[in-house]
This record gives structure tokens, sequence and C-alpha cells, in this order.
């Protein structure tokens, strides 16, 4: 029983140590796990799980960068964007429903309704 016992008291606190205190956010975490298209010290862009679209995130845990952060985060998820869509037009979805807290931003498709309104360029 002596080694078992001395087993136990030594795993607990190493399993304990798993416990996440700071509680990080869902992009924070995804940061961790998901296939990126794009990324550098500013941010990643990978496709987003539930809408299945790029997304861009921003690497800092805030909802407010600077404009200049987000205008080349921005313009780095058009660049994936293009070429993801393979000219199909889409637009950039800045809305954060699920994770407003976070700076995210996706590249969804157009609705057919909104290219309609577009003159045709050809
Ligand atoms: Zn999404
Ligand atoms: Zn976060």
């Amino acid at each position: 029983m002596a080694p078992l016992s001395l087993f136990q008291s030594y795993a607990v606190p190493l399993m304990s140590f798993q416990g996440n205190e700071s509680d990080p956010c869902q992009l924070c975490e995804a940061a961790e796990v998901t296939v990126r298209f794009y990324e550098d010290e500013e941010c990643w862009i990978a496709e987003c799980e539930s809408c299945g679209v790029p997304m861009v995130v921003w690497k800092r845990h805030g909802q407010n960068p600077l404009d200049t952060t987000v205008d080349s985060m921005l313009a780095k998820l058009r660049l994936v964007g293009d070429e993801y869509y393979g000219g199909r037009e889409y637009f950039i979805d800045r809305k954060m429903r699920q994770i407003p807290d976070h700076f995210h931003a996706h590249a969804r498709i157009a609705p057919s309704w909104l290219r309609e309104l577009k003159p045709k360029s050809n």
C-alpha cells in the first residue's frame, strides 16, 4: 500500500495543475488548435468552426484594436478571401455575435440579393 499512496499524493497536485484559472475565451482557445490559412504576430486567419468561412482573429484578447491594426488585419483577410472564394464575391462581416469581447471578422459569401444590387462589371 505504501507505494500506491505515495503515488497518489504525487499525482493529485499534477492533475489539479490542469485546471484553468484564467478561463480563456473560445477564440483564445481556438488559437492553439485551429489550422490556419495565415498567421503572423498580429493575427491569425482560419476557417471558422461554426460558419465554415475564413475568419481573422486578433492575437490579443480585446474588442478594440487600433484602427491601423484593424485595417491591416482586414487587408490580410481579403487576401485570404480572394483566394478562398476564387473570384466569387464576398464581404467582410465585422459583427461579433457570439464572442463580442475578442476582435474577429468573417469573410462571408455575398448573398445573391446583394450581388444583384451591384452593377455588372462586364
Ligand atoms: Zn463564425
Ligand atoms: Zn480571447
